[in-house]
């Protein structure tokens, strides 16, 4: 599957020559890397969603609600009563597959002892099937949050975070721009302490971005703590502010490696909240 993925982004980066979105154009490249460029080229959702049925077993597979003709699910681990609810969001980002392989590859791997593990494989079908940052409204669904937006997929996320109470969130993204991988840590002041291991450890597969701004915003090592307006995050009810993570891979390195780096970082910061929360038990 990931052969096929790996040629789609090769089509997908070509494109982005193509629409002159950088100072090089198509026609400096040699052939061989044009023809990658060809034609047309769609994802399936319908196949994305085999996939995430196959992890059917240890979570339960529930529909969310429908848009564009597409349905929306969420996996949710059969864990004990008393695990620890976090959330995993990808996909929001048509042209971003990391998120969502990443989140499937922890998913297959996810033991349900301390956590219940909701992921969000995929909010945005009509984006990744035409590999596109947007829906196919043409819109950025990232700055569409919490400002009474009319898109569907937008509203049944709201729907969700705000009938259910996590005590993290964890979104996965990637980056065209990047040299480096790096982290937006917001909500708790705890999200900082978790994202650096989590850096730390996936920079084992993909260097950290170490520039003093990043995406437009100040950064320290990778990470960054503030986030755009109307984007994608938890809801605070009140008695415990959420950690939040948004994990980003730099799109120069493979998508093997990226998907690879960015489940090690998910893996991280759940054992690290976990380490951290026994430390406090014994304060
Ligand atoms: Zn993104």
């Amino acid at each position: 599957m990931l052969a096929t993925d790996e040629l789609d982004e090769a089509w997908r980066v070509m494109k982005m020559f193509e629409d002159d979105r950088f100072n090089f154009r198509l026609a400096d490249f040699p052939a061989e890397c044009r023809q990658h460029s060809a034609g047309e080229r769609a994802k399936s959702y319908r196949d994305l969603l085999r996939q995430v049925e196959e992890l059917a077993g240890t979570f339960a597979v529930v529909k969310i609600g429908s848009a564009h003709g597409h349905e929306l699910v969420k996996l949710v681990s059969r864990s004990p009563a008393e695990a620890i609810p976090v959330c995993l969001v990808a996909g929001i980002h048509g042209d971003e597959q990391d998120g969502i392989l990443a989140a499937l590859d922890f998913g297959r791997r996810f033991v349900q002892d301390t956590y219940r593990l909701t992921i969000y494989p995929c909010v945005n079908p009509t984006g990744y099937e035409r590999m596109t940052r947007e829906n196919v409204n043409g819109k950025d669904l990232n700055r569409e949050f919490f400002r009474a937006s009319g898109e569907e997929e937008v509203r049944i996320m709201e729907r969700e975070l705000s009938s259910q109470e996590f005590i993290g969130f964890i979104g996965g993204h990637s980056d065209y721009e990047s040299f480096g991988l790096y982290a937006y840590a917001t909500g708790a002041v705890l999200s900082e302490r978790l994202a650096k291991p989590a850096l730390f450890q996936a920079s084992g597969i993909i260097p950290i971005n170490t520039d003093p701004v990043i995406d437009g915003h100040p950064a320290t090592d990778g990470i960054i703590q503030e986030k755009f307006p109307g984007s994608l995050g938890p809801l605070t009810k009140g008695t415990m502010e959420p950690f939040e993570i948004t994990i980003e891979t730099p799109n120069l390195f493979a998508l093997r490696k990226r998907v690879e780096a960015q489940a090690l970082a998910f893996e991280t910061i759940l054992q690290e909240y976990r380490a951290v929360s026994s430390e406090a038990m014994y304060l």
